[in-house]
């Protein structure tokens, strides 16, 4: 009876809806079996100073899938987190992070680097979020002073108390906080000012037009002044272009990630531009 009900209810699905949940479906076990099978591995995008010096790296999760190839985080992220394989992805993403800082520390050229790792607002809103960062730290041997994590503004919107007692504890132990893709979210400036945060980084999409459009020019200018009056460092996302990086210069933003200086690569590539940076812009874009 209640099976044949359930058949009957099926048919008020629009095929298409129906062919849309069973991809979906697909691919979550598709997820959670690449996790077992460690499909999922870390690219590593170079963060500079003014003088172009390597200062860290962010670190960028790709799926190595046996038949798509390198599959963007774009194409899995999102369905990571609707249903909750984010909390395994991210503390896989944390624990080999936190084994690269760990092998970078014994290396004079690489141990003063940093390594930023993205954090999605349902990995940080678990309960023993602030315990999973400590046993990645404690169990790799990594300095908490290198990690830095990427929280985004949707993340500081719901319980800003638990946000800042979570951020608060893990500052105390030497975690740094960035403010990742900062412009585009609703983040209210009466709490930025109670986070515990060290950076703000300028999202991509001003920086994409910041030489034509004076509004890009005007935010990355304001976000600048807002980091500074906050005590912040600022960096920007999505530099490609020398032009890019003077404007943002002259405007007072002294740290730059991009396509400029180079695109995100797998570890031994990175370590090999660390050791011999490429100038910038030689890479095409
Ligand atoms: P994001 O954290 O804002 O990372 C910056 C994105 O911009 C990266 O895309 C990077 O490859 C790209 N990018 C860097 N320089 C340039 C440039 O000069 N021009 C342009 N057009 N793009 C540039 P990617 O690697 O595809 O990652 C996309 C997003 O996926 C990330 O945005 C982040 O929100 C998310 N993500 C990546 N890895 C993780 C992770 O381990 N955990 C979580 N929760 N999210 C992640
Ligand atoms: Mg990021
Ligand atoms: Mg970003
Ligand atoms: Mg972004």
């Amino acid at each position: 009876q209640a099976k044949a009900a359930g058949r009957n209810t099926m048919q008020f699905f629009d095929p298409d809806m129906q062919a849309v949940v069973s991809a979906r479906v697909a691919l979550e076990a598709e997820i959670r079996a690449g996790l077992k099978l460690g499909e999922f591995l870390l690219y590593y995008q170079v963060q500079v100073g003014i003088a172009g010096i390597p200062t860290g790296a962010e670190a960028l999760v790709r799926w190595q899938h046996p038949q798509r190839g390198l599959v963007p985080p774009a194409a899995f992220i999102p369905i990571a987190e609707e249903t909750g394989l984010i909390i395994a992805l991210g503390r896989h993403v944390l624990e080999q992070a936190c084994c690269q800082l760990a092998q970078w520390a014994s290396d004079p050229a690489l141990s003063a680097l940093t390594l930023a790792v993205n954090v999605s607002a349902r990995q940080f809103r678990q309960k023993d979020f602030v315990a999973e960062v400590l046993t990645a730290l404690r169990e790799s041997g990594a300095r908490p002073d290198r990690l830095k994590l990427e929280l985004t503004e949707s993340l500081l919107i719901d319980d800003v108390e638990e946000t800042i007692l979570k951020m608060n504890h893990l500052k105390s132990m030497g975690v740094g906080f960035s403010l990742d893709d900062f412009g585009i979210g609703y983040s209210s400036l009466s709490y930025l000012k109670r986070l515990p945060l060290d950076q703000l980084k300028i999202d991509q999409s001003f920086v994409r037009d910041i030489l034509t459009d004076p509004n890009d020019e005007a935010i990355a200018r304001t976000i600048v002044a807002l980091g500074n009056s906050l005590g912040l460092t600022v960096i920007a996302e999505g530099v490609e272009t020398a032009e890019q990086k003077s404007c943002l210069t002259a405007l007072g933003c002294y740290f730059f990630q991009g396509y400029y200086f180079s695109r995100p690569v797998p570890v031994e590539a990175f370590i090999g531009f660390v050791r011999s940076p490429i100038p910038a812009g030689s890479v095409s874009v």
